[in-house]
């Protein structure tokens, strides 16, 4: 049952070989997610030499324990980038989502992706003041919103907020058919090729601490920037880990659905193959911070259960995302001192959109083109503000976890990344950390960076 629905009806697998060499390229990209695919394939069809190492399975990581929304309406966050960064670039925003949406049309097939429309919802007085600010800045930035009351969700709704024609995928068929195109673009891509080292000085990579990879230029898609780089971006992420239920429904929504009050839900249909799947989602939280995680699971069980009438759940999953403390992601060049390594990171749950905009600037950069989204996601830009403070107030946590960690708690192993001590994930069965989201396997092997290097389970 704890399994992704996307990856549970993935397109037959195709075999992608384990590095067994010592090779040489112009872009080394680490991590297949949608991130790190579709910068391979837009790097590779200019013409550049890409290799794209993964270290388990293409997509088996956040891009295939996703929702699936490809959408420029992220939850409320247009009112406050207009108040972080300014009107214009709210709307560089707003418009490079949207044209990553335009991409997706471009290369999706048959039933991977569908059009539909964008809904946040509203159940209190205060939720839905929050969703008429939002309009404001919709309106502000010339976005199609339309406020309404009324939805075909069988739940009590005060208001709600529609971006119309937006669209949703199968992201793991999709992430699936932009691989092939990457490769037929002359990318090379390597699963099961773990990168153990990375010496930035000398432009080399260690895989599976058995071969090396020459770059000239390096982009880290591994959603957490891994080990290497943790001196550049670890304290400025969060990780927060949400759940999903899917059950076999008989009619698809029109719409997909998010609210803004607590407790928090996303809420799509997808059709595929002659059925129809209803999606829940949501008892977030900060990851790594609980054990007994099967009560989550058991809430949306009920939920789909009791209010959506569904009693045939199929899939089960749960999966976690880091965020920047503006919200916006970072992508890009890392700094000045090193300007051939780029990364792509902090999606806040937005990263189907976000890793395609993401995927362009870093192209872009590296072939040399101006891309109007790079300097509202450059990954060295300072200025957080408030953002920042509350960022701090939230990961008050981490700092309690890294300092007392050691000495108290558990007796749960410490976690390799920065010393954290793990929790035991139940319903996952896996050793979670609280301070940066490293998640490693009951046996000690690392499921999830930060963390490159295993337990110590003595
Ligand atoms: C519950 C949930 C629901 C979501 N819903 C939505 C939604 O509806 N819409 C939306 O826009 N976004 C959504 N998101 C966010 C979105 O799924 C992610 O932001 C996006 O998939 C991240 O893609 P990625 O390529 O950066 O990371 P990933 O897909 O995680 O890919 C990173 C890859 O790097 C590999 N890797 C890591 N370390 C190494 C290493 N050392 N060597 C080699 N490979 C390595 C990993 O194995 C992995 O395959 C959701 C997220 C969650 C958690």
């Amino acid at each position: 049952m704890l399994n992704s629905l996307w990856l549970h009806t993935a397109y037959p697998k195709d075999q992608y070989p384990k590095l067994d060499d010592d090779l040489r390229c112009d872009v080394c990209i680490v991590g297949g997610g949608l991130s790190g695919l579709t910068t391979a394939y837009l790097l590779a069809k200019e013409g550049k030499d890409v290799i794209l190492l993964e270290k388990d399975s293409i997509l088996g990581g956040a891009s295939g324990n996703t929702t699936g929304k490809l959408t420029a309406q992220h939850d409320l966050v247009y009112a406050k980038l207009i108040k972080q960064f300014g009107e214009a670039n709210a709307k560089i925003y707003y418009d490079v989502n949207e044209e990553a949406i335009a991409f997706g049309r471009s290369i999706a097939v048959n039933d991977e992706l569908k059009d539909a429309d964008s809904i946040l919802f509203s159940q209190t007085e205060q939720g839905t003041e929050q969703l008429q600010q939002e309009m404001a800045a919709y309106k502000t930035l010339r976005m199609p919103g339309e406020l309404g009351k009324n939805s075909e969700l069988p739940i009590h709704t005060e208001a709600t907020l529609t971006l119309k024609n937006e669209s949703q995928i199968h992201p793991v068929r999709f992430g699936q058919h932009l691989a092939k195109l990457a490769v037929e673009a002359g990318a090379r891509i390597f699963e099961h090729s773990d990168v153990t080292l990375m010496d930035l000085k000398k432009k080399l990579l260690s895989v599976n601490s058995a071969h090396e990879v020459h770059f000239n230029e390096l982009v880290l898609c591994t959603h957490y920037p891994i080990e290497a780089l943790r001196g550049l971006q670890f304290m400025k992420l969060l990780v927060t880990r949400s759940y999903v239920v899917s059950a076999e429904a008989t009619m698809a929504l029109q719409g997909q659905y998010i609210s803004v009050d607590s407790p928090k839900r996303s809420i799509r249909t997808a059709q595929f193959d002659g059925k129809t799947h209803f999606l829940l989602v949501g008892e977030g939280h900060q990851a790594g911070v609980e054990s007994e995680t099967n009560v989550h699971y058991k809430t949306l069980h009920s939920e789909i259960d009791k209010i959506y009438n569904l009693s045939n759940v199929t899939h089960a999953w749960s999966a976690q995302d880091p965020q920047t403390p503006d919200l916006v992601p970072y992508a890009g060049s890392i700094s000045s001192s090193i300007p051939y390594v780029y990364l792509s990171t902090g999606f806040r749950k937005w990263g189907m959109t976000n890793s395609i905009v993401s995927a362009h600037i870093i192209a872009d950069q590296i072939l040399g083109r101006v891309n109007r989204a790079s300097g509202l996601y450059a990954p060295d830009r300072t200025g957080f503000g408030s953002f920042l403070l509350q960022a701090m107030k939230t990961t008050g946590l981490v700092l309690v976890e890294f300092t007392g960690g050691h000495l108290t708690r558990t007796d749960a192993p410490i976690c390799t990344h920065m010393g954290c001590r793990t929790r035991w994930n139940e319903a996952d069965e896996t050793w979670d950390c609280p301070c940066h989201g490293s998640r490693f396997r009951k046996d000690g092997s690392v499921l999830e960076g930060p963390a490159t290097k295993p337990l110590n389970l003595d």
